[in-house]
């Protein structure tokens, strides 16, 4: 006879984990599914992993700043071992740029009091004292680098940053997912890998299970999309598109990894910066690298891409990321190798995840995490849980949304924040800064 599972995860990935985890404490017999060899090996194994406090909205800081006490305790929120080895969060703080375009980080610094983050305000003899190998002329706007003006100072320099100190990166992204599989199967969640969703099953009414690309069918009453960039294809087969008043599409992006420049130990010295006056942010990455991404300034156009049929290669953005760094730390390194990631992001509109139920009964989704809640998803899986558990005892949520407690900052909120039906959040950056 067939296994039957209580619900089926489509996506194996840090959010998919992270819920058969939560569902798994809960006492559901969960099976997780996943197209690819192992968990991880989506967009999470792309991700630069990097945990830090501060969003556009008070809710979305909350959630941030929340995850800082989950990676910290990594060991014992899992509560199990993983032959592998744990991933390891380094907390070393990120340094923000004040900026014209972040309103010199007023409105940031008003929401970390709101939620009890702690920040530091620093001027720019301080930054240069901290980390010596940088300068800080202006650069603004933020160019591409075959621009004629690329690389000229337009004048002044940033004024100061803030430090945050409850923030900073995880070595592992996927060796993460990993340990949440580990966790998972000790309260006896089961993963099967190599298996392609190709539909989903209804009957009476609401979800029936999936059907796999081999024809194979599984039975559950209640089926999770957390499939990242595919989550609309996904969404597409369970017809469930037309009730959500926010979509999700797919983003390619790249990373650059370049060495450190010479005489500077960037992983002992260095932090996770973010400076929107060059467009881009960076953290130390391990061999002594910086890793280096874009803040999407208005220059970087935006690709969208089929997450079947994208360009895996390096292009001349590459080129772009590295020498806007370059230009706040002149000795910085450029080979002609080039070194990083290709990812893809699942954006929603409003660049805020989705976690809620759909007009299928039965039918959950935890997407469009919009290139910024790899941090954030330990907790997002128990918010999934809590969710799905209410909705599936006869709680109508969208009527009367669940409220989540964020117990390390003691922060309640309810969880209509990240409904299908909502408006498009004005709050938000619209950008992977969320
Ligand atoms: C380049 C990059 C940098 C980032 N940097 C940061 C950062 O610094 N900090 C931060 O907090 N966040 C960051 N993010 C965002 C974060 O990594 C993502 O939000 C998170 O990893 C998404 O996890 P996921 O589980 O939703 O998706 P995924 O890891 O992509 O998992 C989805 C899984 O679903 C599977 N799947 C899809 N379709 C099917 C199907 N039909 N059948 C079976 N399985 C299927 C896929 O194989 C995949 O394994 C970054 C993301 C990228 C791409």
């Amino acid at each position: 006879m067939a296994e039957r599972y209580d619900a089926i995860i489509i996506g194996a990935g840090i959010i998919g984990a992270a819920t058969a985890l939560a569902l798994g404490r809960k006492g559901w017999r969960t099976l997780s599914v996943d197209k690819l060899p192992a968990a991880g090996y989506g967009s999470t194994s792309g991700s630069c992993a990097i945990i830090r406090p501060y969003y556009s909205t008070v809710d979305g800081s909350a959630l941030a700043y929340e995850s800082h006490f989950y990676w910290k305790d990594w060991e014992n929120f899992l509560g199990a071992p993983d032959e592998r080895g744990l991933a390891r969060y380094v907390d070393c703080g990120c340094l923000v740029m004040k900026t014209a375009q972040n309103d010199y980080l007023r409105k940031t610094c008003a929401i970390m009091d709101e939620v009890g983050a702690p920040w530091q305000d620093m001027t720019a003899a301080e930054v240069v004292e901290r980390m010596p190998f940088m300068q800080l002329d202006s650069y603004w706007p933020a160019k591409r680098v075959d621009d004629p003006a690329f690389g000229e100072p337009t004048g002044g320099t940033v004024p100061g940053a803030v430090f945050f100190p409850t923030g900073g990166y995880v070595t592992d992204p996927q060796l993460s997912v990993h340990n949440l599989q580990r966790a998972a199967e000790a309260e006896g969640a089961v993963f099967r890998f190599t298996c392609q969703v190709a539909g989903i099953a209804r009957q009476g009414g609401r979800v029936a299970g999936i059907t796999l690309a081999d024809g194979e069918t599984l039975a559950s009453p209640v089926v999770l999309n957390a499939a990242g960039p595919h989550s609309f294809k996904i969404n597409e087969m369970a017809g469930v598109i037309e009730g959500m008043n926010v979509k999700t599409r797919a983003l390619r992006h790249e990373v650059a990894h370049v060495p450190a420049p010479e005489g500077v130990d960037f992983e002992r010295d260095g932090c996770v910066i973010s400076d929107s006056d060059i467009g881009g942010y960076a953290r130390p990455e391990i061999g002594n690298h910086i890793l280096i991404g874009s803040e999407d300034p208005p220059c970087d156009e935006r690709e969208w891409v089929d997450p079947d049929d994208f360009n895996r290669d390096f292009t001349d953005q590459w080129r772009t990321m590295a020498m806007r760094l370059a230009q706040r730390i002149p000795a910085l390194p450029i080979p002609s190798k080039m070194k990083g990631v290709v990812e893809l992001y699942d954006v929603t509109d409003d660049w805020i995840p989705i976690y809620d139920k759909s007009d299928l009964p039965g039918f959950y989704m935890a997407v469009g995490t919009s290139g910024n809640q790899f941090k954030t998803a330990p907790i997002a899986g128990e918010m999934m849980a809590d969710l799905i558990e209410a909705c599936e005892a006869g709680r109508d949520h969208d009527a009367d949304p669940i409220d989540f407690h964020l117990k390390h900052i003691d922060h309640r909120f309810s969880l209509g924040f990240f409904s299908r039906r909502r408006e498009i959040n004005p709050d938000s950056s619209f950008s992977v800064l969320g």
